[in-house]
């Protein structure tokens, strides 16, 4: 089994794309490790700093861009930066883990195109768009115009869809898992 190895996984916010990865990293099956990105958006009720984001201030993203700190960054929603910092992929690869990127469809075609081989893109879909703006109603954790923002991009994003190596739809939520599941596992023994 190799290690060391990227899987970048995109879908449209609120598909079901944590979810998914937490289900399966806490399962510990497999030896991946989170890449956990930089924002400068402010931290949701529960989310911790180093955990699920480095939440930084506008200036200290300015300064890593600067710095050429990131594999890639971008601006996902007006104001709202999110990017990859090449120390953090690079600290869990050289540890010997496989690393598991949440990160946005421009992201995930970069990271591909950088990485090659030595990465698996993986697109989540959803059923549909008004399965998604349902998702994202019942997850409450986002004002509605952040909603209507959030449904707004998801059909830009789904036409990233047949860019990626492999795509899942999210509808029966066990299913997905699975599948997802064993796409990564063959990705990672082979
Ligand atoms: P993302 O990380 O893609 O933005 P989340 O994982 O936060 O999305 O999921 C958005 C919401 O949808 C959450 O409340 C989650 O519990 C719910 N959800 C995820 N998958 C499904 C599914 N297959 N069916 C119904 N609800 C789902
Ligand atoms: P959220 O605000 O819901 O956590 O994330 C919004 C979007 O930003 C999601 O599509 C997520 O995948 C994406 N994202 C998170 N981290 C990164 C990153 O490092 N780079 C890029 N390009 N997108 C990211």
């Amino acid at each position: 089994m190799s290690t060391g190895k990227l899987i970048i996984i995109s879908a449209p916010s609120g598909c079901g794309k944590s979810t998914i990865i937490n289900r399966i990293m806490s399962k510990g099956e497999m030896d991946l490790a989170f890449s956990v990105s930089a924002t400068n958006r402010s931290p949701r009720p529960g989310e911790q700093h180093g955990v699920n984001y480095y939440f930084l201030s506008d200036e200290e993203f300015r300064r890593h861009i600067a710095d050429n700190d990131f594999v890639e960054y971008e601006e996902v929603y007006p104001g709202r930066f999110y990017g990859t910092l090449r120390s953090e992929i690079e600290s869990k690869c050289h540890a010997g883990h496989n690393v598991i990127l949440d990160i946005d469809v421009k992201g995930g075609v970069n990271v591909k195109k950088q990485f090659g081989d030595k990465a698996l893109s993986l697109f989540i879909q959803p059923p549909s768009i008004s399965a998604l703006r349902e998702r994202l109603e019942n997850r409450a954790t986002d004002s509605p115009e952040v909603i209507d923002q959030r449904v707004g991009r998801a059909e830009f994003e789904l036409s990233f869809a047949p860019s990626y190596d492999c795509v899942v739809v999210n509808d029966d939520l066990d299913k997905a898992v699975t599948e997802t599941e064993q796409i990564i596992s063959r990705y990672i023994n082979a």
